[in-house]
């Protein structure tokens, strides 16, 4: 039987704003669109149609993801008419109908948790009829070549920290299944993929929304003992997720990365309970001597929120102690960023924007000044490092256990090929990038 090649119905382009759940949302949105007569275009001012994915966690992201719609908005080929502009994520699930009339140039909205409706919403436009239930569902190859892969477990929250918008744009809890879980695995190891960091926005509690409850633990150990030569890493542990069982396991497990990414957001008890959340300084050292007394050599990243509500200058000294002492990896700080819809929002002791950056820029040259030697201190160990790619200039870098895409820096490594785990000892450092030498 020969096959013939037949032309896609159009070629879709896709923009994606914000974090890695969002590069996760589009992927799926794209192999969806693939497995359904669409071609994925890799420019966007080429396309018949370009999905802008949007992110609107706080405002500087929405102002971020409107720049980007009327940017593309602005290419000829949208301006004028020949290509389909269409907005996704979480500005459509935050701003709703408002915000078709804000933004006339954009032809649909699919929501975030409505990312499967989105060949139903190309087809619409391209005038295309399907017999009901002939589209097909997932999956292609799009994640092919990738030897890091974003595996989402769950999404929505149920924590309402008082800041923070994602449990009114992504709605409750809802962990995925452990078959789908697996399945999504084994899709993009066999599309090349050598580690699988998995991310929701509450990792930490993973499978305790099931029927027959499990946990984070059992999904690691399920998941690196079926794929022994893959590393896994997670992202956005919840304090009240990291658990004896959870420190057990990532211990146990030689793929598992040793790598702990627990979002403290403060340190001070009075801004953490009006925050929302459960800890203290103390509780939250605990927890870190505790991984420690465990895993010697566990990296520990967090994020920290600096100039929220009512945060005095004693409140933000206890912060900044947090940081001198906690001997924390990589740390990230955000200024407060007041939102809309957010009980933080009508709080009192609201903060001028220049001190909350300031106390922000304090926070994060004290970080710095904080991780820079933790970093320091790994030359002269050996590292296996999971190579990655090539510079532009040509310059081989890859990652090692110790640093999480996106966030944490890459190591540069003299030899090996995407997807090779090559040994190397750490010989210099810039800062958070690591440079690795082969003893001759
Ligand atoms: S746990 Fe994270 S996503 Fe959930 S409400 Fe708190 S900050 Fe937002």
């Amino acid at each position: 039987m020969t096959s013939q090649k037949t032309s896609p119905i159009a070629t879709v382009a896709f923009v994606t704003m914000g974090c890695a759940k969002n590069e996760v949302d589009s992927d799926h949105m794209a192999t969806r669109l693939a497995a359904n007569g669409y071609e994925i275009e890799e420019d966007p001012e080429s396309a018949d149609a370009v999905v802008v994915n949007t992110c609107s966690f706080i405002q500087a992201a929405t102002e971020e993801s409107i720049e980007a719609i009327l940017e593309v908005a602005d290419f000829d080929s949208v301006a004028s008419g020949r290509a389909k502009l269409i907005v996704a994520g979480c500005m459509p699930a935050r701003y709703g109908d408002a915000l078709a009339e804000e933004l006339p140039e954009v032809s649909s909205f699919v929501a975030c948790g409505a990312e499967k409706d989105i060949v139903a919403t190309l087809d619409d436009l391209f005038g295309i009829e399907r017999l009901v239930g002939s589209g097909t569902e997932l999956v292609t190859g799009l994640t092919a070549g990738r030897v890091s892969a974003y595996v989402k477990i769950s999404d929505g929250c149920d924590r309402f920290c008082a800041y923070c918008t994602i449990p009114y744009i992504r709605g409750r809890y809802h962990s995925y299944a452990l078959d789908d879980i697996r399945l999504e695995v084994e899709r993009v190891v066999s599309e090349g993929a050598h580690e699988i960091v998995l991310i929701a926005q509450d990792t930490g509690r993973w499978g305790a929304d099931f029927e027959e409850p499990s946990n984070l633990a059992a999904l690691l150990a399920n998941l690196a003992e079926d794929w022994p030569d893959v590393w896994f890493r997670v992202m956005y542990i919840q304090p009240e997720g990291v658990t004896d069982e959870l420190i057990d396991t990532v211990s146990t497990h030689e793929n598992i990365c040793n790598y702990f990414d627990i979002p403290f957001q403060h340190a001070n008890q009075r801004i953490l309970k009006s925050m929302n959340r459960k800890g203290s300084s103390d509780e939250y050292r605990a927890l870190i001597d505790r991984i420690r007394a465990r895993i010697p050599n566990a990296t520990l990243r967090t994020t920290l929120i600096a100039g929220y509500p009512g945060e005095t200058e004693e409140d933000f000294e206890e912060l900044c102690d947090f940081v001198e002492e906690s001997e924390l990896d990589y740390i990230g700080v955000f200024a407060y960023s007041r939102e809309e819809g957010t009980r933080a929002y009508s709080l009192e002791g609201q903060l001028d924007d220049d001190e909350k950056a300031s106390r922000a820029q304090t926070l994060r040259d004290l970080a710095d000044a904080v991780c820079a030697p933790r970093i320091q201190a790994r030359i002269g160990t050996s590292m296996d490092v999971l190579v990655c790619g090539c510079e532009e200039d040509g310059q081989l870098y890859g990652r090692a256990m110790c640093q999480a895409p996106d966030v944490d820096g890459v190591t540069y490594i003299p030899y090996g090929k995407p997807g090779d785990i090559v040994t190397v000892t750490i010989s210099d450092v810039l800062l958070y990038e690591m440079e690795g030498s082969v003893e001759p």
